[in-house]
């Protein structure tokens, strides 16, 4: 039994719940995946990141977690209301390719970004063209349990039928009927019977490529149905976490609950749905269609107009956590430069961690500090409350090493433990440059040698302006009575 006092904010109940998961040891986590016609923009990997820290942090408590994020490589078209063409058969056209050559080539630049920034891959990555069989069987029990019908090839769900005996808008906590009132009459799609109604099967027009045969027809899954038709497969009809951005809980959350609930029949499918808010720029959402989208790349590289250096990806993870998930967070030059001094700082004092020397005494308590580190992260996953507590962490580190402040072996270890558990395990941090940092370790030796050396010869503007070099360069020199160290600023 694992001991803990994890909560999580529940988007369906509007309130902060305990963990309890529904087999005890177990998680089963679905995040909605990207769709791959493009590059995931930054935005795009906040969200990505911050289930990481999700899935990260529920394996550190011990849960064996089976962590189910999808690629949506068909079925999402360009406007939410089943309107417009395939995004990715769009871009197929317009690029002249496969539309599996598109799909190939944003999801492994997708992977590419996960990877720098050092997110986890899921334990199952599903796509919607390898679930078609799925998705149809699905629509056909929907169909037959009474929740959808055929309309010249499409097969739509009825809103309006479910709605009568199940909450339609759980969710959001919306009204129904001011939904009603505020959608488009059938948004110029006759075929439906009522307003809210959306595809589960899409009839193809006949220029539509993407395409595979259906007892209704030639035609492909609608965006929705997917999440339903994998989840379903490999999490089961009711499981433990939903995960998405939030801008997904109106329209394709909600319509994946109702999905799960007329064709599995079962109230709840999901226990607790976790959204994460938005990466803004100047205050507006970061995407591509306001075109006010970085990619990970240009921040690596500092190749964007708005960009006033490059960031590497450890300071850009490190600036993400630094807000809650569910907090928007604002990009700016201002913040990112923040963020690598801290990280910096952070990564400065993990180097000194197992070398600190211990005495009879400790003047800190760590076991305090460490209760308030699992309070932090068990309250909601709340990244930068415990990224305060893992500073007080490094001030502890510093002190110990300076000769400020002690620490016996016992309470060192349990130091060593808590913070690099969650520096490195939990949030996903990593030292940057690992090749290169010996490399400068062996380099900056050699300089203090020269240094004390001159100091040994009482040459001290030599050994005054090899320090005052360093500094203006960005390292710091400190003569100790163990000798002289450095750290990088
Ligand atoms: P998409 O590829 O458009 O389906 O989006 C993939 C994920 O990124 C979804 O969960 C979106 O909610 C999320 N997302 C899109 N834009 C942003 C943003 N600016 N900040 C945070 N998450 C976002
Ligand atoms: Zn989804």
């Amino acid at each position: 039994m694992i001991n803990h006092n994890l909560k999580i904010y529940n988007t369906l109940t509007r309130t902060t719940e305990k963990f309890e998961p529904i087999h005890i040891g177990h998680v089963g986590m679905y995040v909605c995946g990207p769709t791959v016609y493009n590059n995931a923009h930054l935005g795009n990997a906040r969200t990505f990141v911050s289930f990481d820290v999700v899935f990260r942090y529920l394996q550190h408590l011990g849960y064996k977690v089976r962590y189910v994020r999808n690629i949506t490589d068909a079925g999402h078209l360009e406007n939410d209301a089943d309107e417009g063409e395939d995004k990715i058969s769009k871009k197929a056209k317009l690029e002249q390719l496969e539309p599996m050559e598109i799909v190939q080539r944003y999801t492994i630049d997708f992977h590419h970004v996960m990877d720098s920034f050092n997110a986890l891959p899921p334990s199952i990555e599903p796509t919607a063209t390898g679930h078609i069989i799925e998705q149809i069987e699905m629509t056909k029990q929907i169909m037959a349990n009474g929740f959808a019908y055929e309309s010249n090839g499409t097969i739509y769900f009825d809103v309006e039928k479910y709605a009568k005996d199940n909450n339609y808008t759980a969710l959001t906590g919306r009204n129904l009927d001011d939904l009603l009132n505020g959608t488009r009459e059938l948004g110029g799609q006759f075929d439906k019977r009522g307003r809210l109604d959306f595809a589960l099967w899409i009839k193809a027009k006949p220029e539509h490529i993407m395409r595979w045969p259906s007892p209704w027809g030639e035609g492909f899954p609608g965006w929705h149905l997917e999440c339903s038709a994998m989840s379903k497969k490999y999490l089961g009809n009711h499981f433990d976490i939903h995960g998405g951005g939030m801008d997904l809980a109106p329209t394709h959350h909600t319509n994946e609950i109702a999905q799960n609930v007329a064709c599995n029949h079962i109230k709840n499918p999901i226990n607790y749905w976790m959204h994460t808010n938005m990466l803004t720029v100047n205050g507006q959402k970061m995407s591509k269609s306001l075109g006010n989208s970085f990619l990970p790349f240009e921040l690596f590289s500092g190749s964007h107009h708005l960009l006033e250096k490059a960031y590497s990806p450890m300071t850009v993870r490190f600036f993400m956590l630094q807000a809650h998930y569910r907090s928007t967070l604002d990009f700016s030059n201002e913040a990112l430069q923040a963020a690598e001094k801290g990280f910096a700082r952070l990564m400065n004092a993990m180097k000194l961690l197992d070398d600190l020397k211990s005495s009879t005494t400790s003047t800190s308590d760590i076991s305090e500090l460490k209760t308030k580190v699992y309070a932090a992260m068990d309250d909601d996953f709340n990244t930068p409350i415990t990224l305060a507590h893992l500073f007080e962490g490094v001030r502890i580190i510093n002190s110990v090493n300076d000769g400020k402040e002690s620490i016996t072996e016992v309470d060192k270890s349990e130091l060593v433990k808590l913070m690099s558990s969650m520096v490195f395990d939990v949030l996903g941090l990593k030292e940057e440059n690992a090749v290169n940092t010996d490399k400068i370790d062996g380099l900056m030796n050699m300089i203090l040698e020269v240094r004390t050396d001159a100091k040994t010869r009482r040459d001290f503007s030599t050994s005054d302006l090899i320090r005052d070099k360093l500094k203006e360069i960005g390292f710091e020199i400190k003569d100790g009575k163990e000798g002289t160290s450095y750290t990088i600023l």
